[in-house]
């Protein structure tokens, strides 16, 4: 067979993994071209959230085919995007009321920068500063870099991404990660800070209290300090609320959404901005204007595919499904962790992780990364660990049967992977 032109994201071609050819799918499951039902246990990287090809999803998404295709953004409108910002305005926190369009959580982010930059620099301001969480993850495009951890990822590119005040993790003490955080932003220069609610992806899934997010929202409010909720993998019902910060009853001046947007069946994200964030670009002066877009900005099939989810959200017991689903990983984890070869066992709504012990060999290029994930392929499931940690966050509507067999695989990984 002649080798495939296509270079795959996070993917080391000279290793010659296999890499299965998927024909169609449904719920959680994926079937591939040469007969495998595989469970999709990280809902094909935490995009999807009721599952596959929802029938009401790919109805909208044919519907709005026979319509409109495509259409520029810039002072043009139509009826999906405006449906979309209206039942988002309504579903997401009070004050969030302007919707700007995107196509990908990094794009958000970096939207979501540009409008915190800009709000100041249209005020005459100067403040420049971006403070970051340790251990984030906002994306891949060079600003998204910026404010994301410095590692294996980023350091080829390391000596162009921009200056960053870092706040430490707040670990089960979190005064000394408040207190970083309270003098960081009392310098008077930071125009914003930028988290992951409640659980850091990318950066090993890793969990925090609400408490401590209500805190940090607080401290930045105090000081004027724009904060921003970067809820790409945790909105839409991921940690058990629609947003994750509604747990800790905070609203964020700016909110970035992208891959459960559109129940992740399509390329959409959006920032939501508060009225004074608006307001600081609203005026009869053409230099203030918002300096941003991308060709494919609010994407109609896109926008009515994030419709059709909303409405799901509107329809359908969502956060019920969420709620049995915890408590089924919940089970699943507590057995897990007795084993005493898996540490820092951490859940987060439908979230479940551990760290499988590996001596010194841990960290993302941990060699026990891809020899799980080669594991949990050759059993049908789809996981793929973060170097030593091994995490599942299903489809909502993953069978028990699905789940108990990912369950079994990944007790069966540890075995076969661990260090005894
Ligand atoms: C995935 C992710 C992003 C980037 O989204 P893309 O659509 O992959 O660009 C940004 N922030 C967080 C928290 C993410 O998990």
């Amino acid at each position: 067979m002649t080798r495939s032109p296509v270079w795959h994201p996070f993917h080391q071609h000279g290793l010659e993994e296999d890499i299965p050819l998927v024909t169609h799918a449904e719920g959680a499951v994926l079937h591939t071209a040469d007969g495998r039902r595989v469970i999709d246990a990280i809902s094909s990287w935490w995009v999807t959230t009721h599952g596959h090809n929802h029938p009401a999803i790919m109805a909208a998404v044919r519907e709005q085919t026979e319509k409109l295709d495509q259409l520029i953004f810039a002072g043009w409108t139509h009826e999906p995007a405006e449906t979309l910002a209206r039942a988002l305005v309504e579903i997401m926190p009070d004050g969030l009321d302007h919707v700007f369009y995107s196509d990908s959580g990094s794009t958000a982010v970096e939207v979501a920068l540009k409008m915190a930059l800009g709000y100041w620099h249209n005020r005459g301001e100067a403040r420049h500063r971006i403070l970051v969480l340790e251990h984030s993850y906002h994306g891949d495009t060079i600003g998204a870099m910026s404010v994301g951890a410095r590692g294996v990822f980023n350091r080829p590119y390391a000596p162009l991404l921009f200056d960053v005040g870092t706040v430490p993790f707040p670990a089960a003490d979190p005064q000394p990660s408040l207190d970083a955080l309270e003098a960081a932003c009392a310098a008077g220069d930071v125009a914003a800070f930028i988290v992951e609610p409640l659980l850091l992806g990318a950066g090993g899934m890793l969990t925090y209290p609400p408490r401590v997010l209500a805190e940090m929202r607080a401290i930045c409010a105090w000081h004027g300090v724009l904060f921003i909720a970067d809820e790409v993998m945790t909105g839409w019902g991921r940690t058990g609320t629609l947003l994750a910060c509604e747990q800790a009853g905070v609203t964020p001046d700016i909110l970035c959404l992208a891959k459960g947007l559109t129940g992740g069946s399509m390329p959409l994200a959006v920032t939501m901005a508060t009225a004074p964030i608006f307001e600081a670009h609203y005026s009869t002066d053409r230099s203030k204007l918002f300096f941003h877009s991308s060709s494919f900005t609010a994407n109609p099939i896109a926008c009515a595919a994030a419709v059709a989810n909303v409405r799901i959200w509107q329809e359908e017991p969502v956060l019920e499904r969420v709620a049995v689903l915890s408590d089924t990983l919940g089970a699943v984890l507590a057995k897990l962790a007795r084993r005493p070869d898996v540490t820092n066992p951490r859940q987060c709504g439908t979230m479940i992780a551990f760290d499988v012990a590996v001596g010194d060999d841990a960290g993302y290029l941990a060699e026990i990364g891809p020899q799980m994930r080669s594991h949990f392929f050759a059993h049908d499931v789809l996981i793929r660990p973060l170097g030593n940690t091994v995490y599942t966050m299903p489809p909502y509507c993953i069978s028990q049967a699905d789940t108990d067999r990912v369950a079994e695989v990944m007790a069966s990984a540890i075995e076969s992977c661990g260090t005894r």
